[in-house]
C-alpha cells in the first residue's frame, strides 16, 4: 500500500530508471539482473557492473533485506522530510545494497539494529 507524503521531494526517471520508479508505483521492487552472468545489481545501469555484459532485464525483487549501515540526519535539506530521520544503505535479500529511509520504527539508534530485517514499503508522494 501506498501513501501519499506532502512535501517531500519527487524523483524525476530518467530513461535508465523508469521500469524502477514504474515498479515502485506498482508496488514491486524491481532491480536488474545479468544474464551473462546472473548477477542482480542495483542501481539501474545498461552494461552489468560485474561483467561488463549487455544483456540484462529487470525483476522483481522479493522486497526483503537488511540494514547495512546508517546515519540519522538532523538537519534535512529542503523537501526531504522531517528530522531527524535515517540516511540507510540497506542490504537486498537478493545481493545489491541500496539507500533507503526507514520507516515504521523510530529512527533512533536504540531502534535501528544493525542486520535487522527489514521490508519494503512505498510512499507516493502528493501531487
Ligand atoms: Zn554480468
Amino acid at each position: 500500500m501506498t501513501q501519499a507524503v506532502p512535501g517531500k521531494a519527487v524523483p524525476v526517471p530518467t530513461p535508465e530508471t523508469q521500469p524502477f520508479w514504474d515498479g515502485c508505483a506498482a508496488g514491486e521492487l524491481r532491480i536488474q539482473r545479468c544474464t551473462d552472468c546472473g548477477r542482480p545489481y542495483f542501481y539501474p545501469r545498461q552494461v552489468c557492473p560485474h561483467c561488463g555484459s549487455a544483456k540484462i532485464e529487470w525483476f522483481t525483487a522479493s522486497g526483503d533485506a537488511t540494514l547495512y549501515s546508517y546515519a540519522i540526519n538532523h538537519r534535512p535539506a529542503p523537501g526531504f522530510g522531517d528530522a531527524p530521520y535515517a540516511i540507510a544503505v540497506v542490504q537486498l535479500a537478493e545481493g545489491p545494497r541500496m539507500m533507503t529511509n526507514i520507516v515504521g520504527v523510530p529512527n533512533t539508534p536504540e531502534a535501528l539494529r544493525l542486520d535487522m530485517p527489514l521490508r519494503v514499503r512505498f510512499e507516493s508522494a502528493a501531487t
